[in-house]
């Protein structure tokens, strides 16, 4: 996996060495296909983010373009996660330029354009130098993350070329296959503080399995206060002291599409409800996340009911997260809230200044980091509400120092936070729709017109999202400008996209990403 290791660049290495494996085996490529490969080296992994460093952009076009499919199908496989590679420009001694910039490129849409060549491992700085970066300067783009699965490459010219002094490697999802627990979200990695201590100890006590009055335990709170990381830390806590238990965590969309899975089945429905039922019901310790979604799916609530009781019935652990209290669930029936009512519920609350301070130290020693205290301290200050909030924060800003080589310092952290959450630019929506439709590899006649393709709608849908936040437009205005859609659906796609932004991590990485890159790259979208 991308995730966790203790040397970043070690891993790196290792990753980008398995990877080049797969595509010398790969016999849909030609040779000439297979030497564009060649001399590409990785520098660091941020995330699901990998970053290459490419000689010219001849061969960034080339990766970005004919070879992106086979070089993504390669990363998935050597590391299980939908990977994003990020290529840097790295170029030899140059007299022209020293300074330390990294700077978006355009996305290559040409092909191929020049043949490769082997890059030297470089030993300082390229001559594609742009504005300085610096206080005042852009702060460079960096991927905090990238989505799982949609976008293509991002290309970055950078001049400096040694490695970064603070790897990161964020707190990926590690996810087992069987029990589908992040196996990096432990109690051990879970900072407690007033905010979430006694929802951390009755969750230990349950996983444990001293906590048998507490069935179910509902663990409720606003998004991005560790409910689903209670959740996991359970799962594994509970296996480490009984590995013959079967765990199984799960998040309510799962669960449906789970069970509509079994319904559909148009052989032998009836055996693939059995199946479905015995998978739920032989577990020994239920994990069910962000029930909340289930509210109004009737069916889906009425096999969900039964799994309850046969669990509770026989005594098996079961704990429910929910952005709510029980009681306030919206489309749940009476009888099953009273059911989540007879256990013990617990709340999350953002957590105070301190604990913040103490979950960013965590994170940072995690991830091998030497972060100054008052940079801590800023991003603390700054990010109140949400822990997610919090960990983008320190990986932008952990990011552009690694990639820009340079220390992290209380006047770069404040540049960086400062360039991506001003508010203050006007982006026009075709702008927006512009942008998004590059980002996700697609047309602006994909984004206005009608198409329901997975990928193409989520787009549409970020975009819609985007021109609702990021300009004084009206619903049905913007309705418009997407080729007249009704304003239902644009009021649809912002609620669907916000709601996702505070349930996926990846999709409120990507949607900082796009507000980033449209407030930078503003101006020169309306060349
Ligand atoms: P929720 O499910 O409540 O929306 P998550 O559990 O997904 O929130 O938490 C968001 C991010 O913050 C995750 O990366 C999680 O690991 C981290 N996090 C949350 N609470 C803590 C904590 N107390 N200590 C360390 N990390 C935390
Ligand atoms: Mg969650």
């Amino acid at each position: 996996m991308a995730a966790q290791s203790n040397d970043p660049v070690a891993h790196a290495n290792r990753i980008w060495s398995d990877t080049l494996s797969l595509l010398k085996h790969n016999k849909t490529l030609s040779a000439r296909d297979r030497g564009w490969f060649e001399g590409v080296y990785p520098e660091a992994i941020f995330g699901t983010t990998i970053v290459l460093c490419v000689e010219n952009t001849g061969t960034r076009q080339a990766l970005e373009n004919e070879l992106n499919q086979p070089l993504l199908d390669a990363l998935h496989m050597v590391t299980g996660e939908e990977m994003t590679p990020a290529f840097k420009i790295v170029k030899r001694r140059s007299a022209k330029s020293h300074g330390s910039t990294v700077k978006i490129a355009k996305t290559a849409r040409s092909g191929r354009s020049a043949t490769a060549t082997i890059p030297q491992r470089p030993q300082t700085v390229s001559e594609l130098s742009h504005e300085p970066f610096g206080a005042g300067g852009p702060v460079p783009h960096v991927p905090a993350d990238m989505p799982a699965n949609m976008p293509g490459p991002i290309a970055t010219q950078n001049t400096a070329p040694t490695r970064p002094e603070y790897p990161i490697s964020s707190n990926r999802v590690a996810q087992d296959p069987q029990t589908h627990l992040n196996k990096n979200a432990t109690f051990d990695t879970f900072v407690p503080g007033d905010s979430n201590r006694f929802a951390r100890t009755v969750a230990l006590a349950v996983a444990e399995g001293s906590g048998r009055d507490f069935n179910p335990l509902c663990i409720y709170g606003g998004s991005g206060l560790g409910k689903t990381h209670l959740l996991n830390a359970i799962g594994n806590y509970a296996l480490v002291k009984d590995p013959t238990l079967k765990v199984r965590y799960v998040n309510s969309e799962e669960f449906t599409n789970e069970f509509i899975e079994a319904l559909q089945n148009p052989n032998q429905s009836q055996g693939q409800i059995a199946e479905f039922n015995r998978r739920y019901r032989e577990v020994d310790v239920l994990l069910i996340d962000d029930i909340q979604f289930l509210g109004g799916k009737e069916a889906t609530l009425e096999q969900f009911f039964h799994t309850f009781n046969a669990l509770h019935q026989a005594n098996k652990r079961i704990v429910i997260a929910s952005d709510v209290a029980p009681k306030n669930l919206k489309g749940f029936e009476a009888r099953l809230i009273s059911r989540f009512d007879s256990g013990l519920t617990v709340d999350v609350k953002p957590p105070d200044l301190e604990t913040r301070i103490a979950i960013l130290r965590m994170m940072a020693s995690t991830n091998h980091s030497n972060i100054p205290n008052d940079v801590l301290d800023l991003i603390a200050e700054r990010f109140t509400e949400n822990i997610r909030e919090l960990e983008g924060a320190l990986t932008r800003v952990t990011a552009v120092a690694a990639l820009s080589n340079q220390p992290v310092t209380r006047a770069m952290a404040e540049q960086t936070l400062q360039d991506f959450f001003t508010t203050d630019v006007e982006v026009k929506p075709t702008d927006i729709i512009s942008q998004v439709a590059r980002y996700f590899h697609l047309t602006f006649e994909d984004i206005t017109g009608k198409s329901r393709m997975k990928n193409i709608a989520i787009a549409r849908q970020v975009a819609m999202y985007l021109t609702r936040e990021m300009t004084s437009l009206s619903l049905v205005d913007i309705g418009k400008v997407f080729g007249g859609k009704d304003h239902t659906t644009v009021m649809h796609a912002c609620d669907r996209i916000s709601n996702e932004m505070q349930e996926r991590q990846e999709v409120y990485n990507y949607v900082m990403q796009l507000t980033v890159r449209l407030k930078q790259g503003n101006s020169d979208l309306r060349q």
